[in-house]
């Protein structure tokens, strides 16, 4: 059997404000068959845990997706009817949020059909009214679980968030349940409560409940262990053997402490070509910043592209001295800086269906400290996604002409990447606080402002003559390919992921609209760049781009002050002049062009099927790459009986 490529980015369905792309595994032929083997086992322990998060994101999903998967797949009456196609959406909205809320902006999701439709066709696929009555208001009534994560100034964001991290407890009870097990990271102890729900007894006693094979998700953990214990004897080296076992035993005894050592385990492991992350890992979705939402990506090393990215890290010194920064706010001696471009495998958990483009763990801060952190770049899925933003229409509508869309189509991918290369390896490593400047200093301006000084890091280098001579631009043209995308980017294309009415919150939109209005609003007597009307349209015009690099290095020493010396006034004036609002009418027309391109603001991936193929004593001799499958067999197939 042979399955044929598909194109990266290919779009294999739409709903609601969502796309769904295909990415595609490159190189996965050439890997050895030991290592298809891991990848294939570990692809399963990826996808065994996913009802865990669907469970971590609220109390009601599962019900609500096994109803509705089970109405979706016995329903004896009109497929193409409007109500039928409406809880079809649902369904897929609910699939790709894992779980009844927005995965952007936390909202509940709305069905656009009627519970009556819903109730008569519950029953005529012979379900209880007992199944169905608890979860109507689950699902239709909007004050019921209205949202995922709150975070609103003055309600208790345990008690009003639908998060199923902790069970009738206040904040003020968690943070006294926790104050005892936060230390100093000179002790070097786990991250309190990551692998437990916080629940209070009858009696009024508060306690732990773990996620691990003898407590909470025990059926499930105990399917990735299955995988896992498959995974390890085929590891690509015996300390990733030993990486894998010890992830098991954290699985089965539910031991922070076993997490931490396996974590040093798999951050020293730099050798192996394929990788993976597996178990509790990012706490975003957790009011209180503690409990791990269960995530897995399986991923191996795009040797070409890292080695792209080997020539930055071993420049990074260069670049540290030749910032444009005061060199008190330098680092002298930068260092340990590994960077991977990987081709993911398999995505699973919190990274399915919508991954990450990057990520950096662990999240541990005394191992980061003592042993390094790992830094990926995800290169199939940056390139899916720029292959459907290509096609899209998006330049053709928003650039001003041919020349920068030109520019684009032949180095828009590059120029891309290297940012986020220099973005990742170097802009977040680079610089250091005066002595007595805690790193939490600008407090809630401070994730906007550090992703700030990352992009302007990037920016400022990806114009220095330097990136020819290292052979990583083909010319002294390259560079503008960015800069455009970056400047008309933040001054209007990403006001459409903003509703209209509301303002900018996201952490790195919020960045690039302060680093694009800055450098605009500096330049704007010598018109470094412009904002010009034709046909009652908006465009970003750019005159200067040598001007237009030295202002993005007048903000970023601006940028590096404020952080090195933790200057808050100036974090929150930068913030909140340039990084929030937005100006309706203008926000109003680009959500009218944009809306014209139909383009969903949202993408999300498919994965692909792995197929072993069994030599005749029953082992796996070989794995081949199925790209057939779509998005809701694909869903439905990972449907698992209760
Ligand atoms: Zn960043």
């Amino acid at each position: 059997m042979h399955t044929s490529t598909p194109a990266a980015g290919e779009v294999i369905d739409r709903f609601a404000d969502i796309e769904i792309l295909r990415y595609t595994v490159d190189g996965f032929d050439d890997l050895l068959p030991r290592q298809k083997r891991l990848i294939y086992y570990l692809s399963m322990a990826a996808a065994a845990g996913r009802d865990i998060l669907f469970d971590q994101n609220g109390v009601y999903n599962l019900q609500v997706r096994r109803l509705l998967e089970t109405i979706r797949e016995r329903y004896p009456g009109r497929r193409d009817a409007p109500d039928f196609l409406a809880m079809e959406t649902y369904l897929k909205r609910l699939w790709f949020s894992n779980g009844i809320h927005h995965h952007h902006d936390n909202e509940k999701l709305l069905p656009d059909f009627s519970p009556s439709f819903f109730v008569n066709a519950a029953r005529r696929c012979n379900l209880l009214a007992t199944e169905i009555e608890p979860l109507l208001p689950v699902i239709f009534d909007p004050s019921v679980c209205p949202k995922k994560m709150n975070k609103n100034k003055g309600e208790d964001p345990l008690l009003t968030s639908s998060v199923n991290f902790y069970r009738g407890v206040t904040r003020a009870e968690a943070d006294a349940f926790y104050a005892p097990a936060i230390f100093p990271d000179d002790r070097q102890r786990p991250a309190p409560g990551l692998n437990a729900r916080l629940v209070k007894d009858p009696g009024g006693k508060l306690r732990e409940e773990t996620w691990c094979a003898r407590g909470l998700y025990a059926n499930l953990i105990n399917k990735i262990i299955y995988w896992l214990d498959k995974a390890a004897p085929e590891a690509d080296n015996a300390r990733q053997e030993e990486t894998i076992r010890l992830l098991v035993e954290f699985y089965r005894e539910g031991s922070l402490e076993t997490f931490d050592r396996y974590s040093i385990l798999w951050v020293q492991d730099a050798a192996s070509r394929v990788d993976f992350i597996n178990g509790f890992i990012e706490t975003y979705s957790d009011p209180l910043g503690l409990k791990g939402a269960w995530e897995s990506l399986v991923y191996f090393t795009n040797e070409e592209a890292t080695r792209r990215a080997a020539i930055i890290c071993k420049s990074a010194g260069w670049f540290e001295s030749n910032s444009p920064v005061d060199p008190r706010f330098k680092k002298e001696n930068v260092t340990g800086l590994s960077a991977r471009v990987v081709t993911a495998a398999m995505l699973g958990g919190d990274c399915f269906p919508s991954p990450p483009i990057g990520v950096n763990l662990p999240n541990s801060n005394w191992i980061r400290e003592l042993h390094g952190s790992k830094s990926i770049t995800i290169e199939n899925i940056i390139r899916a996604r720029d292959a459907r933003a290509r096609d899209s229409g998006v330049a053709r509508e928003f650039y001003w002409s041919d020349l920068e869309r030109d520019l684009e189509r032949r180095r828009g991918l590059l120029t891309g990447r290297l940012h986020t290369d220099l973005h990742e390896c170097l802009g977040h490593g680079s610089g250091r606080l005066l002595p007595g400047v805690s790193a939490l200093a600008l407090k809630e301006y401070g994730d906007v402002i550090e992703e700030a000084r990352a992009d302007l890091f990037a920016l400022y280098h990806l114009a220095d003559p330097r990136m020819i001579e290292l052979g990583l631009l083909p010319d002294e043209e390259a560079y503008k390919a960015e800069y455009y995308k970056f400047m008309c980017n933040g001054l209007l294309l990403q006001l459409v992921r903003v509703p209209p009415g509301k303002q900018i919150e996201e952490a790195h939109a919020r960045d690039r609209a302060l680093v694009s209005r800055w450098v605009h609003e500096r330049g704007a007597a010598d018109r470094v760049t412009e904002l010009r009307e034709r046909d009652g349209k908006l465009f970003l015009v750019i005159n200067d781009y040598r001007r237009l690099r030295a202002l993005f290095g007048e903000l970023l020493a601006e940028i590096q002050r404020v952080k090195s010396e933790g200057d808050f006034p100036a974090a929150a004036a930068l913030v909140e002049r340039h990084a929030i609002r937005v100006d309706p009418s203008m926000h109003a027309g680009i959500l009218a062009r944009y809306k014209k391109l139909n383009i969903a603001p949202y993408a999300g991936f498919v994965n692909p099927v792995y197929r072993p193929l069994l030599d005749p004593n029953g082992c796996i001799a070989d794995v081949q790459l199925d790209y057939s499958e779509d998005y809701a067999s694909q869903m439905s197939r990972l449907r698992s009986p209760e």
